[in-house]
């Protein structure tokens, strides 16, 4: 049976990722409050600003993000975008702000710099097919590190972007990292550090929605090659996307 995905709408880019779930035929449910979490069979946290999250489950302590652990906890698919990877990783470099904590990821905020370095490049994604997938980095976070159980499923060249290696970068960064991880998947979990939701590629969509429903996925291209990292960086030339998340 067709899915019904909830969009968490306490902030960011709603709308456009219940475009994208209603171009593919489901249901889109904007969820403002913990019982709207009853309808749902899988979750989507779109980007927005995570201290602003972080804030809200403060000021919240006993509703919605409660029920959106044990959303979690129950096995159903959450897939996080930007600001929702931020939120459901274990870890945030140098940042205690509150979180889910629920994915074994340690993430740097703003990695690419501050939202006039925003970017989109293409990636190679093998999961989702040869075609390379346009991605749009909107202040985005990266993936410093991945537990053993986390599926690493696209990464981007540490020197893309404005300021080559990534704003926080150590010293040392050079020898440590040659690229960073922008999408992830740990069993019903997915994150992606870009936005696809800002496209008419519905790939990324669909993927999740395979997760929620239980269907085949796409077949794997090259699970097992390394993943191709793209050079080309152009700045977003959408000021609808700056402007809404
Ligand atoms: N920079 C934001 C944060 O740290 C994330 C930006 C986004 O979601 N587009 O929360």
């Amino acid at each position: 049976m067709a899915s019904t995905i909830g969009v968490l709408s306490l902030q960011g880019d709603v709308a456009e990722h219940c475009r994208s779930i209603e171009a593919l035929g489901r249901r889109a449910i904007q969820i403002r409050y913990a019982r709207q979490m009853d309808g749902v069979d899988g979750l989507i946290i779109p980007g927005g600003e995570s201290t602003t999250i972080a804030k809200l489950t403060a000021d919240n302590p006993d509703a919605i993000f409660d029920r959106i652990r044990e959303f979690i906890d129950a096995g159903k698919p959450v897939y996080g975008t930007c600001m929702g990877s931020i939120f459901l990783a274990k870890e945030i470099e140098g940042s205690a702000q509150g979180r889910l904590a629920a994915m074994d990821i340690k993430v740097r905020r703003n990695a690419f710099g501050p939202q006039r370095f925003s970017f989109e490049t293409t990636l190679q994604i093998p999961v989702l097919g040869e075609d390379p997938v346009n991605a749009i980095f909107i202040r985005g976070p990266v993936i410093l590190s991945a537990g053993e159980g986390v599926e690493v499923m696209a990464r981007v060249d540490a020197n893309i972007g404005r300021l080559g290696k990534t704003a926080g970068s150590l010293p040392d960064e050079a020898a440590l990292y040659d690229s960073y991880i922008v999408m992830a998947r740990q069993n019903n979990l997915l994150v992606s550090s870009f936005h696809p939701e800002l496209t008419d590629d519905y790939r990324v969509h669909d993927y999740f929605i395979r997760m929620v429903e239980g269907l085949e996925l796409p077949k794997y291209f090259a699970q097992t090659a390394k993943l191709e990292q793209s050079k080309a960086s152009s700045p977003v030339s959408n000021q609808m996307a700056l402007a809404s998340v």
